[in-house]
């Protein structure tokens, strides 16, 4: 079972995903829990690459989307598709629809040509489960800015481009009601992590 979290800044993808990957192994369960970019020796300089640079240095918008591409080819190959092929559960931080929200809306590259590419970087993957904790970008940014990380690359990036993300995400759980479980991720955490809960217990019924 493949479950993903996606979700603006500051939407606390990480607390839940801890708190369903805690469950989950209390069942005894073998879970893996991995994110995007970053879960591999290879993913992490593609993740200083594209998060650690800046100005003339920063890859344009088609040279991101494909180092994120990249970065998920070989997270699909090397780390998803092992675990799901041995019967983990697999969570992760962040899948294609990342793209389609930060590369495609956010800077505005066609849509459809990122979710080509996304498609051919995994093969076809899709998550059994698409969480997404939707937050608006004034309370995310908030969050991130009180814990102080990420300020300065938030600093470049408008609201407006966080905007953009916010809907280009509700618009894809909105197309495929099935595979979405969308939460207000102003909500209490307890019930956020309750209602994550139930979801998943309906894929893991033996
Ligand atoms: O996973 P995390 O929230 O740390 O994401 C780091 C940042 O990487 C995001 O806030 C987003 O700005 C950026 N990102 C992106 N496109 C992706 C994945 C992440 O722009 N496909």
């Amino acid at each position: 079972v493949f479950v993903v979290f996606e979700g603006g800044e500051g939407a606390g993808k990480s607390t839940q995903l801890a708190a369903l990957a805690d469950r989950l192994r209390g069942q005894g369960r073998d879970v893996v829990v991995t994110r995007e970019p970053g879960a591999t020796g290879i993913g992490e300089r593609i993740r200083s690459l594209v998060l650690e640079t800046s100005g003339d240095d920063a890859p344009s918008p088609r040279a991101e989307a494909l180092l994120y591409a990249a970065d998920r080819a070989h997270h699909v190959a090397t780390v998803v598709r092992p675990a799901l092929i041995r019967g983990a559960v697999v969570i992760s931080d962040r899948y294609v629809d990342s793209s389609l929200a930060y590369q495609g809306a956010g800077r505005t590259l066609p849509v459809q040509e990122v979710s080509w590419l996304s498609s051919w970087a995994t093969g076809g993957l899709k998550p059994d489960l698409v969480v997404l904790l939707d937050v608006d970008p004034h309370t995310g940014r908030s969050r991130v800015d009180s814990r102080n990380q990420g300020a300065d690359r938030l600093e470049a990036e408008s609201l407006a481009f966080h905007e953009r993300v916010r809907y280009a995400f509700l618009d894809l759980a909105a197309a495929d009601p099935k595979r979405y479980l969308v939460l207000d991720a102003s909500r209490p955490v307890e019930e956020i992590t309750a209602a994550v809960a139930r979801r998943v217990d309906e894929f893991l019924v033996d």
